[in-house]
């Protein structure tokens, strides 16, 4: 994602700060090589007067000292350019590294500004249906196959608020040092399979087919397994036509557990596969982005799946849409 709002003052101030420090490193240098040479030329001149007072007829420049003078000369030289070039290296990867943390910064404070807004827009529309629902329903005597209808929406919009309020509380869980998993054994493929049935119902016009053997065990944590699933599969469902299908999958090996979801959605470019699991990335600008959302399912995800010492990864799928494949080992 691309930095918004990129302070440019600030970076006009670090680059001029760079500027200066790396001339004036150069310029102390020069100085320092010029007082070399100054003091040589200075001695040289200085022993060849004493030398030729004492020997008037010899020649200085054959002399062991005069020898001795040129190397320590040339050794002087070869440190102060070595140190010279070293030194502003060393200052340049510095000043590289600082410019990087900066950045890195910069875009943090722009991810958490999108996160905002699409919270509070998260927050906000299902609540101002749900309120308006009631009202309707305690003003006006609806018939009863309306009023099920706007009760029903209503208990879609709790779930999606439901499971917004799950997130947040989940990776707020997940960031701490001890995050307090269970390692339960756990039958994830009923888990599995109720998730899908209880998503497929609510939004009929999506198929979810679950290709899952009758019972797997793993030592997990339920609500934390659960998490991952329904991340992945709303996703899936989010990022996906009406009319498409979704498949999810589970294999049971004898190291590991292998759960994916394929969907035939519009898929991730290749570019920002690496970038969607970080904290509060979206896809695009908050401004044109037309799916709900806040970020953090597959960042969630993927620190559940690391906790359990597990791999996560996502492809494309043919024709089209992503493939996430999830591998947990049986510790
Ligand atoms: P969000 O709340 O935005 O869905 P996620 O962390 O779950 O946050 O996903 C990060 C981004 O990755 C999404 O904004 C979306 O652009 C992209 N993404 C996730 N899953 C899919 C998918 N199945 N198909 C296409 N894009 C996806």
């Amino acid at each position: 994602m691309l930095v918004k709002n990129k302070p440019i003052g600030a970076f006009k101030i670090f680059y001029a700060v760079f500027a200066y420090i790396i001339v004036f490193a150069l310029w102390w240098d020069y100085l320092l090589y010029a007082k070399n040479e100054e003091a040589f030329k200075e001695k040289i001149e200085l022993n060849q007067i004493n030398f030729e007072m004492l020997h008037p007829s010899g020649d200085y420049y054959a002399t062991k000292e005069y020898a001795q003078i040129i190397s320590k000369y040339s050794r002087q030289k070869v440190m102060i350019i070595g140190e010279g070039v070293f030194f502003l290296l060393l200052l340049f990867f510095g000043l590289m590294r600082v410019r990087r943390v900066f950045l890195r910064e910069l875009e943090l404070v722009d991810l958490q500004r999108n996160f905002m807004l699409s919270i509070t827009h998260e927050l906000k529309s299902p609540l101002s249906t749900i309120k308006l629902t009631l009202q309707t329903l305690h003003k006006r005597q609806l018939d009863i196959e309306k009023s099920t209808k706007l009760i029903s929406n209503s208990l879609t919009d709790l779930d999606r608020l439901e499971s917004l309020v799950d997130n947040i509380l989940f990776a707020s869980k997940i960031e701490r040092e001890e995050p307090g998993f269970s390692n339960e054994p756990t039958d994830v493929a009923i888990v599995i399979r109720s998730i899908a049935d209880r998503l497929s119902y609510n939004k009929k016009s999506i198929a979810i087919k679950t290709e899952v053997p009758k019972e797997v065990y793993l030592d997990t944590d339920l609500m934390g397994f659960t998490s991952v699933v329904v991340n992945l599969l709303e996703n899936a469902i989010k990022y996906s036509a009406s009319g498409s299908e979704i498949n999810i999958g589970l294999e049971d090996n004898l190291e590991n557990v292998v759960l994916w979801v394929r969907d035939q959605g519009m898929g991730i470019a290749e570019k920002e596969k690496g970038k969607i699991f970080q904290k509060f990335y979206r896809i695009g600008n908050e401004d044109t982005r037309n799916a709900k959302g806040t970020g953090l399912g597959l960042y969630i995800v993927k620190r559940f799946v690391e906790i359990y010492k597990g791999t996560i990864s996502v492809e494309d799928s043919s024709p089209r849409g992503s493939l996430f494949i999830i591998r947990l080992p049986r510790q």
